[in-house]
């Protein structure tokens, strides 16, 4: 007979190691299935955010902005150093290294939270049972009252620029050059293309970004992502838009690059290409046949308001279903879900989940951008402020950006708060309650914020 338990979660990232946590400490019997093996051969708990995504790259992210300071920022303030120098080794090293207190950190809240964590390769068969294949071959079968697939995303792979780990890579690749290239390509102006373009923009790489739609971040309100680019070009970033990319070599140490950027073809010789053109749904052999598990025709797992798969109590969260592919909305229906589960209400407002792009200035929204609001013909409002009127702004001669809120044009509730500019990462949580409370644009700006921040 195979061990049963309440709860099976399949995905150890932020979606399923906080849902397998939260069912845990409701009381649940659970187990936590994952397949990740870290870059020391050993399973890894955390999954793509802890281990080759969020953490990595933030840390990646601070260490090369201190560097970028040194060599350019610091002068302003009066401070001269020597050149300053780099051991990518050593970054890449503490970078490892905060990536296995992370997931150290988790195996130790299964722990403390009596979550059993099963390391192998699950899959999905009929009435709940879950099948395991572990990593020296062993088979396991375990079945769960309740099933939560959390099993995250894959990169894209263009079919004419496979990842071969060495010249063409994915954002894994990326995170463990070992040491900085002296021309960077990225395909894709998306998030991961922007950060870890920065990371070795910073660091002394010639970086070209090419993207094939002719907006720049089309997701962002207009009037931020136009400061954005703005900064990104006065940076040195290469950004090419409405550029098609056609072929991919890899010729020795050298990729060749052909692309179309809408008046004719051009080649770009690089030393390493990174694709980050975004990201799909990963459930290859995940499911037998006969669960009852429905995918859409984007390869994601379907799912209802409440995160409930087609098939009795199984439930999928994260970047396995709709909505955006962020850490903390995975987080949120892990909570949710497992609260459900419990008998509790639970429920995730997808519409305010906030973004944030951790480049320099930092980008960050939460709700509707103005043209979304012209779509749907809501009246709107908006105001903004510049961050070169605020005195911190320019104590810190981060200048660059501005806040812009938009509101209802007859009530005045908030729709959208759209940020560019130092630190706004931490900023736009106050937008984020005030929002989720369904305050009004003139809520916000009653509220006393210390000076002069
Ligand atoms: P993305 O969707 O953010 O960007 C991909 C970009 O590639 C888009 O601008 C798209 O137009 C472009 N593109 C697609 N095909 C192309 C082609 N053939 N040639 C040129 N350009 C092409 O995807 P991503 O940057 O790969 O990131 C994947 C996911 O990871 C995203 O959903 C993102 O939200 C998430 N992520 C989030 C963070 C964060 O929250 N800070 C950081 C990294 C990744």
């Amino acid at each position: 007979m195979s061990e049963q338990f309440d709860v099976v979660v399949i995905g150890a990232g932020p979606a399923g190691y906080v849902a397998a946590i939260r069912a845990a400490q409701l009381g649940l019997k659970t187990a936590c299935v994952d397949a990740f093996v870290g870059k020391d051969g050993k399973p890894a708990l955390g999954g793509t955010c802890l281990n080759i995504g969020c953490i990595p790259s933030k840390a990646l992210l601070d260490s090369s902005k201190r560097f970028h300071d040194i060599e350019h920022n610091l002068a302003a303030h009066g401070i001269s150093t020597e050149k300053a120098s780099i051991d990518v080794g050593a970054m890449v090293g503490r970078k490892d290294k905060i990536v296995k207190q992370f997931t150290g950190g988790i195996t130790q809240l299964f722990k403390a939270n009596k979550v059993t964590p099963i390391a192998g390769y699950g899959t999905l068969h009929p009435n709940r049972e879950v099948r395991i294949k572990g990593h020296d071959g062993s088979e396991a079968t375990i079945t769960g009252k309740h099933v939560i697939l959390a099993t995250g995303s894959v990169p894209i792979e263009l079919p004419f620029a496979k990842f071969d780990g060495k010249h063409v890579v994915d954002n894994a690749g990326a995170l463990d050059f070992e040491s900085t290239p002296k021309r960077l390509g990225v395909i894709g102006a998306g998030v991961i293309g922007l950060e870890l373009g920065s990371v070795w923009k910073r660091l002394g790489a010639e970086v070209t970004v090419i993207e094939a739609l002719p907006d720049f971040l089309a997701a962002a309100d207009a009037d931020i992502a136009k400061i954005a680019a703005r900064e990104f070009k006065k940076q040195g970033l290469d950004i090419q838009l409405g550029s098609k990319v056609s072929a991919v070599e890899v010729k020795g140490d050298e990729v060749h690059v052909t692309y179309n950027d809408g008046k004719a073809d051009q080649s770009l010789v690089v030393d390493k290409l990174l694709v980050a053109v975004g990201r799909r749904a990963a459930t290859k052999g995940l499911l037998a046949d006969g669960t009852g598990v429905e995918i859409n025709e984007r390869g994601q797992i379907v799912v209802d308001d409440h995160c409930h798969t087609a098939a009795e109590n199984v439930w999928a969260i994260g970047d396995c279903v709709r909505g955006p592919m962020l850490a903390h909305k995975g987080s949120e229906e892990g909570i949710a879900v497992a609260e459900l589960i419990a008998g509790k209400p639970g429920h995730v407002n997808l519409d305010l989940v906030p973004w944030v792009i951790y480049t320099e200035p930092e980008l960050a929204w939460v709700g509707k951008t103005e043209a979304q609001c012209k779509a749907e013909g809501i009246p709107v409002k908006t105001g903004s402020f510049p961050f070169a009127a605020i005195g911190r702004a320019v104590a810190m001669n981060e200048t660059a950006g501005m806040v812009k809120v938009i509101a209802h044009a007859e009530t005045d509730r908030l729709l959208g708060v759209h940020m560019v500019g130092p630190v706004v990462s931490e900023l736009v949580a106050e937008a984020v309650v005030a929002m989720e409370f369904h305050g009004s644009a003139e809520d916000l700006a009653r509220i006393c914020h210390a000076h002069p921040s």
